[in-house]
């Protein structure tokens, strides 16, 4: 039986040879582009328009190098200096290329039969990320696709180790009412979290930041005396906070969680990566107290999404998430023997082998680069946050702690400077020559912009400034 030669010519490894080669051409050109500020960051279109052109193109014979240029061409480009928006990095092309390994490998590494590599440096990313923390040796952990599905894996094992009664078996409601104290301005996938464990509204007991945003003890210690007949199992930190980068104090909140017997989950989606700087790594003091670590590497360590890790201080707890065992994908011996067999932590079955990118960048480039992206990137936003303060038209929020700014136009006498800022940041992304994002704090409207280009030059946030001025509403 012949294989058929359209299958044969697809998985030809010549085409591939010349495809690859041509396709790596076109994104280098975008790279360069990039770097030297040619195009717009955000080639807008309407989305319904851009939605019915997409779809009007016939499937068959396409040129592979082509369309993935044209692709390239209607995307938001990342690696542009001039992006200053959400908390998602330009990815290091070499991180790029590995994560083309993963693709033609396909080794799920949720067992270490489909990962004996991927699982092994898997494991070994784990490690090294839990002594950055400042974790003992007993802690581990698991690489997940993405912070969100990283917050509940962290919570489910919270709620099996400290909910007093077996939820996994016994199902969410075979006990008292639980909840946990988080900060108002804790990140969405916190609130998803408790309400896929069954809590209902009242899973979540926000307590109000200071006027830094941060999270205090004694804001969780008033937090604590509302919860009625629920019974409080933990409490929720950021290092840092989505909308302003502010870092939870973590010392006094493992105090208040050890008197307390709480469990404490930081949220370190964002900052994890700062235990990487030595000038900044003294933001997460406390964070090797906390029982559980949710740390994003495709933010602040430059890696495409998704990569995130989730840590536990003591091991055991990253096997209470997902407590049931699968016969037919896991051995039959105790998990302590199958340590190796990495599905038994994660939601996920299947998953990209994303430790590879991480290891090999940290083989090539080295632990210390890390830090100095880091320590680049913060002192941008420092200098952008001091040229709005030196600007007389516009306003600073407060001073950024970690790489975000959140700022605004000063509106004409009379107007709403929500609306006018609101009208201010649609009139940039419909530009498309830099790219910002937005933020309410309390119930006001501020831009927002994250600074993870460690290409990006001081004289870009000059141009930042003129060039909002000069779309403004007037
Ligand atoms: C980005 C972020 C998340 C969400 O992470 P994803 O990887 O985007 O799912 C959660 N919490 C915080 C604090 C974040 O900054």
């Amino acid at each position: 039986m012949a294989v058929p030669p359209a299958i044969r010519d697809a998985y030809d490894p010549e085409r591939f040879r010349a495809d690859g080669y041509r396709v790596v051409d076109v994104i280098t050109e975008a790279l360069a582009g990039w770097q030297r500020r040619e195009g717009v960051v955000l080639p807008w279109r309407a989305p319904a328009e851009a939605r019915a052109a997409w779809a009007s193109e016939p499937f068959g014979g396409g040129d592979l190098a082509a369309d993935l240029k044209r692709i390239l061409a209607a995307s938001t480009a990342l690696a542009h200096p001039r992006c200053m928006g959400h908390q998602v990095p330009p990815p290091l092309p070499g991180a790029a290329l590995a994560e083309l390994v993963s693709a033609i490998l396909n080794n799920g590494t949720s067992i270490i039969e489909m990962g004996p590599a991927g699982a092994p440096i898997e494991l070994a990313v784990i490690d090294w990320m839990c002594r950055k923390l400042g974790y003992p040796s007993e802690a581990t952990g698991v690489l997940t696709s993405g912070g969100s599905l990283g917050n509940l894996t962290a919570l489910l094992a919270m709620r099996q180790a400290h909910a007093g009664f077996d939820a996994w078996k016994a199902g969410a409601h075979a006990g008292p009412p639980l909840a946990v104290v988080t900060s108002s301005e804790a990140h969405y996938s916190v609130a998803r979290t408790l309400r896929i464990m069954g809590w209902g509204d009242g899973g979540a007991i926000a307590a109000p930041p200071d006027d830094n945003h941060h999270l205090t003890a004694r804001a969780v210690e008033r937090a604590l005396e509302t919860a009625g007949d629920r019974r409080v199992i933990g409490i929720i930190a950021a290092a840092s906070s989505t909308a302003t980068g502010s870092f939870d104090p973590l010392d006094e909140l493992a105090d208040l969680a050890a008197r307390r017997g709480l469990w404490l989950h930081v949220d370190a989606a964002h900052g994890g990566s700062v235990a990487l700087s030595a000038a900044h790594r003294g933001k997460l003091r406390g964070i090797e107290r906390a029982d559980s670590v949710v740390w994003d590497a495709h933010k602040l360590m430059m890696m495409p999404a998704l990569v995130t890790a989730v840590l536990f201080k003591r091991g055991g707890h990253a096997y209470e998430a997902f407590a049931q065992q699968a016969s037919y994908m896991f051995s039959a011996a105790t998990r302590d023997q199958s340590w190796w067999d990495l599905g038994q932590r994660s939601l996920e079955c299947t998953k990209r082998m994303m430790a590879i990118e991480v290891w090999s960048t940290l083989r090539v480039h080295g632990e210390a680069w890390f830090g100095e992206v880091i320590d680049r990137l913060f002192e941008l936003t420092r200098a952008l946050a001091d040229r709005v303060t030196a600007a007389p038209d516009f306003e600073l929020a407060l001073v950024p702690e970690a790489n975000i700014v959140c700022y605004r136009h000063r509106a004409p006498s009379g107007a709403d400077s929500d609306a006018h800022n609101r009208e201010l940041r649609k009139r940039v992304v419909e530009d498309g020559r830099f790219y910002i994002v937005g933020t309410e704090l309390g119930s006001r409207y501020w831009l927002r912009s994250t600074i993870m280009n460690p290409l990006t030059e001081p004289a870009d946030f000059d141009d930042l400034l003129e060039h909002l001025r000069t779309l403004c509403p007037r």
